[in-house]
């Protein structure tokens, strides 16, 4: 299928947005948090004003709608990432909240003295504070696989830090910073060849191209809807339902329980043990409707668009004098980082901003990948399915204005 980009803006109306008058939004800060469809829009509008209630609770029929919609999103949802159970998403908040679950309920039980995390340096804080809390608790290690200087893993490091005290491997599947795509599925192999279990953060690579936990093998992944052009609170942990069954509850509150006497707790099964409290039910409805959105178009169509932009943006920022360009890993997409000799990365972004170029600047939650590169922040494009070339060409004469003032 051919696909339209110019089409799929007109799904989104924040895109008709003028930053001033005759300045036009450019939004590159979609591996922040994409911008919405109308659909996604229209589907939670909807829910609320017909099927909402609170969900596994109602006797009454809104009720009954309402859990229709919340569990026909986890079904969704498995179908989406090629999960064997709709039993086997658990709904979080998001990819931040999945990891810490894992971290707290499968990691206490699992981590003891002197055993050891394995991560790599271009992780996400999510993907490795969780972990470091853990440990702090356990006595245990977080040790940190270093990456090339463009971004890439060293596979034969990487199996050579893995022993019999490593307990986990938590890896991304695509960088935040650098748009670096890990080959999972070899790393995968490599832990399991050792008896290490893999959790993998999947919240840049999911929009990127088709997600297949089958495929990939791993034993736990996280996703967060807002980066998949869904709402804000609500994420997806996925995990094999035999591990998932096997892990002691996180939050204590209620539908989590089997039952409860002054004395004693029993807990429910799976996933409504790692589902306390009320979730986010209407965000549920709006989880659908992009994911719906998204394979309309098909996650290879959208990775072909988004690496093209990607590829476009390197070879257009790269004619910059003074322009460092950061990764540049093969296969790398989506995403690029960038620092101006002699300016500050938020200098450069507020002056793109006044030229309607939505950047981000800063550490990206990766604190040590910024020292693994030797610098304190970068400047950050990424791109979304409604970007185009066109915009590619303002980013470049957005930083050609920036790099004027600045030197
Ligand atoms: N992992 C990666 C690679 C990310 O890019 C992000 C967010 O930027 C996260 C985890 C955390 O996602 P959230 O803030 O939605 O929990």
């Amino acid at each position: 299928m051919v696909f339209d980009v110019m089409k799929a803006r007109q799904d989104f109306p924040i895109l008709a947005r003028e930053m001033a008058p005759g300045v036009p939004l450019v939004y590159l800060d979609s591996a922040a948090s994409a911008q919405k469809p109308r659909v996604v829009m229209d589907a939670m509008v909807s829910m609320m004003t017909h099927s909402y209630a609170n969900v596994h609770r109602g006797i009454h029929r809104l009720g009954d709608e309402a859990t229709d919609i919340y569990e026909g999103a986890r079904s969704r949802a498995a179908r989406f990432i090629g999960a064997q159970a709709a039993e086997e998403i658990v709904f979080v908040r998001g990819a931040t909240e999945g990891i810490n679950l894992v971290a707290q309920a499968w990691g206490r039980t699992h981590v003891g003295p002197g055993d050891e995390i394995l991560v790599s340096e271009i992780e996400h804080h999510a993907n490795l504070v969780p972990w470091r809390m853990l440990v702090q608790e356990k006595g245990a290690t977080v040790r940190m696989a270093p990456v090339r200087d463009d971004g890439s893993l060293d596979m034969m490091v990487l199996a050579g830090m893995m022993n019999a005290r490593t307990k986990m491997l938590a890896i991304t599947a695509m960088s935040n910073v650098l748009g670096v795509i890990n080959p999972v599925r070899e790393i995968v192999a490599l832990a399991h060849a050792r008896g290490i279990p893999v959790l993998v953060d999947a919240c840049q690579a999911a929009v990127h191209g088709q997600t297949d936990v089958q495929a990939l093998g791993c034993d736990f992944l996280v996703f967060s809807a807002h980066k998949l052009y869904g709402p804000t609170g609500i994420g997806v942990l996925w995990g094999r339902k035999e591990i998932l069954d096997s892990m002691p509850p996180w939050q204590g509150g209620g539908h989590m329980i089997d039952r409860v006497t002054p004395e004693t707790i029993t807990y429910a099964g799976v996933p409504a043990r790692f589902e306390a409290g009320t979730m986010p039910i209407v965000e549920s409805a709006g989880l659908v409707a992009a994911l719906d959105y998204l394979d309309g178009f098909g996650m290879d169509a959208i990775a072909a668009h988004d690496r093209m932009l990607h590829d476009a943006a390197r070879e257009r920022l790269a004619r910059i004098p003074g322009l460092r360009l950061m990764g540049g890993a093969p296969g790398s997409s989506n995403i690029v980082s960038f620092t101006l000799d002699g300016a500050q990365a938020y200098d450069v972004a507020s002056i793109a901003d006044k030229c309607g170029v939505a950047l981000r600047a800063g550490h990206h939650c990766a604190q040590p990948l910024m020292r693994r590169l030797g610098v304190d922040a970068t400047v950050r494009a990424s791109f979304g399915l409604y970007n185009t070339l066109e915009e590619v060409e303002q980013l470049g004469r957005a930083i050609e204005k920036a790099r004027e003032m600045l030197s």
